[in-house]
């Protein structure tokens, strides 16, 4: 019988097969146990024996914590963590990990697919022409993309690959981030309200948290002068929905672009629904086969670096450096 060194349970995970985190793991004869559970308890009872666990939404409360003796480390499919008490997890010496960037490219083109999308008219004119309608004079006035201004909010990792992207079709960028100093290639760092008032589009690219919550509200919409098209890629609640609905009622925003809403899915009666010049996608940035395959292997390589004594490349509590559970090296 195969000697396993370790055991690692994956709490619960919302994909089907686990091929890619046993090859990982296989690897340092782990025994991996796929749990699928989500009450306290049941989660105490799967985990009990483990070194090491995989966590997707499943709470792991500090009581939940306490009882796993044996755990050296969390590592949390995607980027949040807000399905583990850091806290309790750096008094009891576990570390958390996160996989932060293994969907950039996928958002970027999903960004950019609805901004062309929205330019060209191609979804309009596709409804159109399978309904028996031949006439581009249907989808006037479309302009060209070369000399616009691209407004990025939020310039970290997905807004950059996004400014990246975009300077192949002549579009200018700029971007407000208050927590940049400077951005690496042609973006322009600049404030707020220059990126509303200058933007031909304007793509949300930052975290949603409290002060980012309905940071485009009525009143941010009423500052873009260029009628804009606006892409979401980011989290829904970061536009106030009802004022962006009356503003593309109005006609002060050309179109609207939007991965996520702020409510998931929408309800049938959600106005966006029956706008012709908004596009629609079930969050669906972040998914392509290789980046979730990619997402399921670095989840189990952070576990699989700390049972072998070394730091993840991506730690989210780094307070725990000096009281894990095991000596690690950088
Ligand atoms: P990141 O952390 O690399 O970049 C976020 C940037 O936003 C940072 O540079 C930060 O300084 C900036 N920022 C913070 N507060 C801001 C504010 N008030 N105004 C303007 N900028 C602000 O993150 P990322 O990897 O580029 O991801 C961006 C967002 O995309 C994530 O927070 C997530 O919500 C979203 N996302 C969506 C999908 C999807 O499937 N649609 C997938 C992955 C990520």
């Amino acid at each position: 019988m195969k000697q396993h060194h370790f055991q690692v349970v994956i709490t619960d995970c919302d994909h089907g097969s686990i091929q890619e985190e046993q090859e990982e793991l296989d690897r340092i004869g782990v025994h991996l146990i796929l749990a699928q559970v989500q009450e306290e308890k049941d989660l105490i009872r799967v985990s009990r024996e483990a070194d090491g666990l995989l966590n997707q939404y499943a709470l792991l409360t500090r009581k939940v914590l306490e009882n796993l003796p044996r755990c050296k480390v969390i590592s949390r499919y995607g980027v949040g963590v807000d399905s583990v008490d850091l806290k309790a997890a750096t008094d009891l010496g576990i570390v958390v990990a996160n996989v932060p960037d293994y969907c950039m490219d996928e958002v970027a083109n999903q960004t950019i697919a609805m901004l062309l999308t929205l330019i060209r008219k191609t979804a309009f004119f596709n409804q159109k022409v399978k309904s028996g309608r031949w006439d581009f004079h249907l989808g006037t006035p479309i302009y060209r993309t070369k000399g616009k201004t691209l407004g990025l909010i939020g310039c970290g990792k997905i807004g950059l690959e996004v400014a990246k992207k975009i300077s192949g079709f002549g579009v200018e960028v700029i971007a407000f981030d208050p927590y940049l100093q400077k951005v690496e290639g042609k973006v322009e760092l600049t404030d707020f309200d220059t990126v509303l008032k200058k933007s031909d589009f304007i793509s949300i690219h930052c975290p949603l948290n409290e002060s980012t919550r309905h940071l485009i509200g009525r009143k941010e919409l009423q500052k873009m002068e260029k009628r804009p098209l606006i892409i979401n890629t980011s989290r829904g609640p970061i536009i106030d929905e009802t004022a962006l609905i009356e503003a593309l009622r109005e006609g002060r925003i050309s179109g609207a672009g939007l991965d996520v809403l702020e409510k998931e899915p929408p309800d049938p009666e959600n106005p966006l629904l029956k706008m012709d010049n908004v596009i629609l996608s079930p969050h669906v940035g972040f998914y392509s086969e290789e980046s979730i395959s990619e997402l399921k292997r670095r989840t189990a390589k952070n576990v699989s670096d700390i049972l072998m004594g070394r730091w993840p490349s991506s730690v989210v509590n780094h307070e725990v450096k000096g009281k894990t559970r095991v000596p690690l090296s950088e």
